[in-house]
């Protein structure tokens, strides 16, 4: 039903921008104009870490890791976020989220799989894409997974096949903010559950917000000792560490 009436809106209507609500120069894929694009708070790879993709301060060479991966690499392989998560990144993530405006899982999927497209050699692309799964319940509070909605149209852009079987959140965690690292840690031992994977597998979880990469390394690591050869997080927006 919803659908149906996103569908007759944007059949009758002239489409807006949805950040400056201008009609002209929108985007078809993302309903952005192109100013608007353009202005979004985008993460510079060279300003970022080459592992975690967290924002570094400077300008760094092509090899900089932050303080965190010097200590431990992450179980994960490689990681790309495409924005700062601050205005107006953060106030169209809540929106998506929380108020279930679904037409936000194409700006998001198209915007991810434009970036990936541009980032991987064909040959170098992960082989399939992994939503980030929500608990059950958290699943029935919210009505849908937003990282399965964004993975979704990131799949079909790309023309990768979409998993959503093969992980499972199997234990609720509250919220992980105002945690220490160690409790967060804690919190999440055996959260996640992952069927055998065949050989060679390679692939890419996708995710909304990474904040401190705790909850995705403790995934990526599930998804590793279930044979796992390669994981890659795709994400939209990365959080300075709190
Ligand atoms: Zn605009
Ligand atoms: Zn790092």
């Amino acid at each position: 039903m919803v659908n149906y009436w996103l569908h007759i809106k944007h059949t009758l209507l002239p489409e807006l921008c949805l950040l400056c609500k201008k009609a002209s120069g929108i985007e078809s894929n993302t309903g952005l104009c192109k100013d608007c694009t353009e202005n979004l708070p985008w993460l510079a790879v060279q300003q970022s870490c080459q592992r975690c993709a967290l924002p570094l301060n400077k300008n760094t060479d092509q090899s900089a890791l932050c303080g965190q991966c010097q200590k431990q690499l992450p179980a994960f392989d490689a990681c790309h976020c495409l924005f700062h998560y601050q205005f107006p990144i953060d106030k169209l993530i809540s929106r998506f989220k929380f108020n279930q405006q679904l037409s936000y899982s194409r700006l998001f999927g198209y915007l991810l799989a434009n970036q990936i497209h541009a980032h991987y050699q064909p040959s170098s692309l992960p082989k399939a894409i992994i939503p980030v799964p929500l608990h059950k319940r958290r699943l029935r509070e919210r009505g849908f997974n937003q990282a399965q909605e964004i993975a979704r149209i990131c799949s079909n852009v790309l023309n990768l096949p979409l998993n959503t079987n093969q992980c499972q959140r199997s234990k609720h965690t509250d919220h992980q903010l105002g945690l220490s690292a160690l409790e967060r840690r804690r919190n999440l031992r055996r959260a996640f559950t992952s069927k055998p994977f065949p050989p060679d597998s390679r692939i890419a979880l996708v995710d909304d917000v990474m904040t401190t990469g705790t909850t995705l390394n403790e995934l990526a690591s599930c998804l590793k000792k279930a044979g796992c050869q390669e994981v890659h997080l795709w994400c939209i927006a990365r959080a300075h560490r709190p």
